[in-house]
């Protein structure tokens, strides 16, 4: 009753726009719940609500609807059927299926089975098994399969492809399997298809390439499983040898596989891979959907081109919170501050409500551009007015922001006080600010304690010497390093990528194993005459320098970094940027020898590292050798 009160109250008081598609004739189509709505007051105008095969359409045009309102209305109608065929009463399960309280499909199903005439169907099956995976309930999934092979629906395809799903989810991989692998004369593509998602799922990316390979044929929705899996599984290059073969098939492809696509180029830094994508995209007519644009502003604002993202965020109609905190982030990581913090208040006046990452974007940018007033001031708003619990990151960006100011005391105070174990780094940057500032004692106790913490870490090591080498304690220095390799601390492998020539070129310190090696090595030789010729002498002992921990036993002009600028210095043309991604933190030397041969060579030198991007334009850098 309450239900036709508020239609009749709908028709008189709201005059529709233009008339709306009825449902009377186009019963299916994926409608807004408002349409819905609209149709029903059309069916009560028309005395039509008697009308089983109306109301059961409207019914199935509900379990459509993605609307979270819907399954009370659903309900409602369901209820006003005295016997409900099997056709609504699969719609019914369908929507308790995708809803909040799937468990209520199960005990739906077994009132089919009780009290209502209709016998299920293979649809009613799907619909349950659905609902079982969602709600975990395996037990009860398990008793509804035994009824499938009763009822003589074993071998349906739609129901066992939907048994491979729900067993993945309750079970595990081995129960899929065994469904999959019982009755191979009954597959489809979906089976496949379903089979090598589990396989993807489950991060046996060798098994799910194996099946991949076997399967008779394949749709766009394999091959995305496919570059998924790869993504997620982190073997990035692997995933782009397979974009590359599917845009040879031919195929549409779908959003799921240029979103993995733009997420390795943003990952990797890979410009020219994101602009084929972003070019694919328009050439496809794609619409940018709030899922692709966002992807597309955090591939550009990860590979250098902050001004791209921008233009892309501001054309974007519908933005997402997530859309959001990639543009603010973004720009935090270009250390553009005053945007990121304005972004964040327009973000705020929107009425959108911040989640944790918003906030590291918006510290990051403040502890970026060294504006310690601001950063205190969002660090309290977001305890104090959100409830967020600052994490580790948040109190890295404070630690940073406090130490590299100066305030060395009010980041020890904040370290010491926090709610969580404060992870070493946090220590190690208030280090590397007792180095800078020139606060030998505090920082040669923090150095200790350190080592203390994390023996096997090369980093503090190399941090502490760096310690005693600006307070010229040369002893202290050398003994620092002989313990570091009497402990044969680990190494992590740095290294530097740049694109070129349609290829990925990835450099180690000392590498030589590519292929114009000779000419590369040539190439730092005229470099390393060009940088002296303008007065620039190197630390002559290597010792000295604060030499990221992966690079220290390699001779300082052999720096990943530096083999892969010298590559682009060779294939790039003249005045083209060159654009190089470096896994870990650039070395105050080659951070000196980049500026100057962004000025001898004029060249624009973009590198990325492992937190910041430094642009290297006439010989200066847009962090202000500040990182
Ligand atoms: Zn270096
Ligand atoms: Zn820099």
């Amino acid at each position: 009753m309450v239900l036709h009160f508020f239609f009749f109250f709908f028709m008189f008081a709201y005059k529709p726009k233009p008339t709306p598609k009825p449902l009377l004739c186009l019963p299916q189509q994926l409608s807004s719940l408002d349409q819905i709505k609209q149709s029903h007051a059309q069916i009560i105008v028309l005395g039509q609500t008697n009308n089983g095969k109306l109301m059961s359409h409207l019914l199935a045009s509900l379990a459509l609807s993605q609307s979270a309102l819907a399954l009370h209305y659903s309900l409602a109608i369901y209820r006003s059927f005295t016997h409900p065929s099997v056709f609504v009463t699969n719609n019914m399960i369908r929507c308790f299926a995708k809803s909040e309280s799937p468990r209520q499909t199960i005990t739906l199903y077994s009132l089919i089975l009780r009290k209502i005439d209709a016998k299920p169907n293979n649809h009613t099956f799907t619909f349950v098994f659905q609902a079982c995976c969602k709600a975990l309930a395996l037990f009860e999934g398990a008793q509804i399969h035994a009824h499938v092979v009763k009822l003589g629906f074993g071998c349906d395809v739609f129901i066992r492809n939907a048994l491979i799903n729900f067993y993945y989810g309750s079970c595990g991989l081995e129960c899929s399997r065994r469904v999959f692998e019982e009755n191979s004369h009954v597959r489809d593509l979906v089976t496949w298809n379903t089979m090598l998602a589990c396989f993807v799922r489950d991060g046996q990316i060798g098994v799910a390439e194996n099946m991949f390979d076997e399967m008779p044929e394949r749709d766009v929705v394999s091959w995305s499983t496919m570059v998924m899996g790869y993504v997620q599984n982190g073997y990035l290059e692997e995933a782009l040898d397979c974009f590359r073969a599917v845009t040879n098939t031919g195929l549409r492809l779908n959003e799921a596989i240029l979103v993995s696509v733009l997420s390795v180029s943003a990952q990797l830094g890979l410009l020219d891979r994101g602009k084929l994508v972003h070019s694919l995209v328009y050439s496809m007519n794609f619409p940018i959907t709030a899922s692709l644009g966002t992807s597309l502003i955090d591939m550009y604002a990860k590979c250098g081109c902050i001004e791209e993202s921008k233009l892309l965020f501001d054309s974007m109609r519908r933005k997402e919170v997530w859309t959001w905190n990639v543009m603010i982030c973004g720009l935090a990581a270009h250390g553009l501050a005053k945007e990121a913090l304005k972004l964040f208040e327009e973000f705020i006046d929107k009425g959108f409500a911040p989640a944790s990452v918003t906030f590291v974007g918006v510290l990051s940018g403040c502890s970026r551009a060294g504006v310690v007033r601001e950063g205190r001031h969002y660090f309290k708003l977001m305890r104090e007015s959100y409830g967020i619990e600052p994490e580790m990151e948040h109190y890295g960006c404070m630690v940073d922001l406090l130490s590299r100011s100066g305030l060395v005391d009010e980041a020890i105070d904040l370290i010491e006080n926090m709610k969580i174990s404060p992870d070493p780094v946090l220590w190690a940057t208030v280090l590397g600010a007792c180095k800078l500032h020139g606060h030998i004692e505090l920082g040669e106790k923090i150095g200790k304690k350190l080592i203390q913490l994390d023996p096997n870490h090369g980093g503090h090591y190399v941090q502490l010497s760096g310690v005693y080498a600006k307070a010229r304690k040369w002893e202290e220095v050398v003994r620092v390093r002989r313990l570091m390799s009497e402990r044969n601390t680990n190494k992590a492998v740095g290294w530097s990528l740049i694109e070129a020539q349609g290829k990925v070129h990835k450099f180690v310190a000392g590498d030589r194993d590519h292929e114009r090696v000779a000419e590369i090595y040539k190439m730092l030789e005229l470099i390393t005459t060009l940088v002296a010729k303008t007065g620039y002498t190197p630390n002559i002992s290597s010792v000295l320098h604060d030499i990221g921990e992966e690079e220290k036993e390699t001779v300082i002009i052999e720096h990943s970094e530096r083999l892969a600028i010298a590559y682009g210095l060779l294939v790039t043309g003249v005045g083209d940027c060159i654009r190089v991604v470096k896994n870990l933190r650039v070395c105050e030397d080659c951070h000196e020898v980049t500026k100057i041969i962004s000025k001898v060579f004029e060249r624009e030198i973009i590198v990325r590292d492992g937190s910041r991007f430094h642009h290297f334009k006439e010989g200066k850098c847009s962090c202000h050798d500040f990182w």
